[in-house]
């Protein structure tokens, strides 16, 4: 008997708000996945910045069988062993400004969450986010999202939001004032094309954040656990936060994301709250994620692998490729071609990448990944772009 069409499926029964390739993935190991034919592909994808640890990693996979059988929720009006374990390991792993975390389901969550704390911790209302950005869908989120085309069709939306060119000084000076609650923005710019913040302009946001009294929200939902070669990409700057969004990578898959805290960030009970935040599979799968990024040491193979595959695109000059942009195993490749035809050709080959924009190639392997594997990537983009 032959399988059932999935892509019609999805494409009847789903709202069309991707645009979708020409694969239905059924199985990943490490940084490989296969589609319903057993095709072979090599993930330069992990789901976007989730799979860091590989898909399907033994002791994460064993984590949440072991937890499924012995507890699937517990309400945060009661305590449970693994949620109070990972609150613990998610700031013993922060920067040191960090005291507690708040647990919700997503990084669209996260955000809301911190934009809500951010609010009633200063009386303020107003937020300054960085032109490119992105963090998320949800009306708070996407008021912060600088992409027009995320937010007009959605307006009115929050008020208050004023954007700024990411490492322009005086323009972040100019837009902080004593009506600032916050400053959110990305130290490496994942949707809006690998942009990398400089340490200049990190230092100064920081800076002009405590001087005037406003909160610095980083979110690293897609640079935090190990992607740009430290847990956190904070890490790099030598900088201490107010408040870290995370997610992503968190629960190698599992829906999870996280608030992190540092200690001018007051809420009163009952003003924030959600129901599966902190759900007890999410968190034996985040301690067990966590548990791998430390043993296996994955913020320093991230560097290692990311110069790696940087060295051998340097062998392989591209003439369609305009510059490369990294950090750790975030890396950008600025095209001269529009990116959407090169990533369906890419597929063809069978390596899976992301854009970032029209004309970004983005890749974000999981961090297992190895020297063979990534010497096949460089020479099927060679074969494409050279
Ligand atoms: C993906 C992402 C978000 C949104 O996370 P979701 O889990 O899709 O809601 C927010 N900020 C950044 C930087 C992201 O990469």
């Amino acid at each position: 008997m032959s399988n059932p069409d999935y892509q019609a499926l999805e494409n009847t029964y789903g709202l069309t708000l991707y645009p979708k390739r020409d694969a239905v993935l059924v199985r990943g190991k490490g940084a490989l996945l296969y589609d319903e034919h057993n095709n072979e592909y090599i993930d330069c994808a992990a789901g976007i910045g989730v799979a860091n640890v590989g898909h399907c990693h033994p002791d994460v996979v064993a984590a949440i069988q072991k937890q499924a059988g012995e507890l699937m929720v517990v309400p945060n009006t009661l305590y449970n062993d693994k949620r109070s374990q990972l609150l613990q390991k998610l700031v013993q792993l922060s920067p040191d400004s960090i005291e507690r975390a708040y647990l919700c389901n997503s990084g669209t969550e996260a955000v809301e969450a911190a934009l809500k704390f951010a609010r009633v911790s200063t009386g303020r209302t107003e937020y300054v986010t960085a032109m490119r950005g992105f963090h998320g869908r949800t009306m708070g989120a996407v008021s912060a999202t600088f992409t027009k085309k995320y937010r007009d069709p959605f307006a009115p939306l929050v008020p208050g939001f004023s954007y700024v060119p990411l490492n322009k000084i005086d323009k972040l000076d100019a837009a902080v004032t004593e009506k600032t609650a916050a400053v959110m923005l990305e130290l490496v710019q994942g949707e809006g094309g690998v942009n990398l913040a400089d340490r200049a302009y990190i230092d100064a946001v920081k800076r002009i954040c405590d001087e005037r009294g406003a909160l610095l929200i980083v979110d690293e939902i897609q640079t935090g656990f190990c992607r740009t070669g430290r847990f956190f990409a904070c890490e790099h700057f030598d900088l201490q936060p107010d408040m870290i969004t995370v997610a992503k990578a968190i629960a190698a898959g599992i829906p999870m994301g996280a608030t992190l805290l540092g200690e001018k960030i007051k809420v009163e009970p009952g003003m924030h709250g959600t129901t599966f935040g902190g759900n007890p599979i999410a968190s034996a799968a985040a301690l067990a994620t966590l548990g791998v990024m430390e043993n296996e040491n994955l913020a320093s193979r991230a560097e290692e692998m990311g110069s790696y595959l940087q060295e051998k695109l340097a062998e392989k000059p591209m003439s369609q490729v305009r510059s490369v942009r990294r950090l750790g195993l975030m890396i950008g490749l600025e095209l001269k071609v529009k990116v959407q035809p090169v990533l369906e050709e890419l597929m063809r080959r069978r390596v899976i990448a992301l854009p970032a924009g029209a004309t970004v190639l983005r890749m974000l392997p999981p961090l297992v990944i190895d020297k063979s594997q990534i010497d096949r990537v460089v020479e099927q983009l060679h074969e494409l772009l050279a």
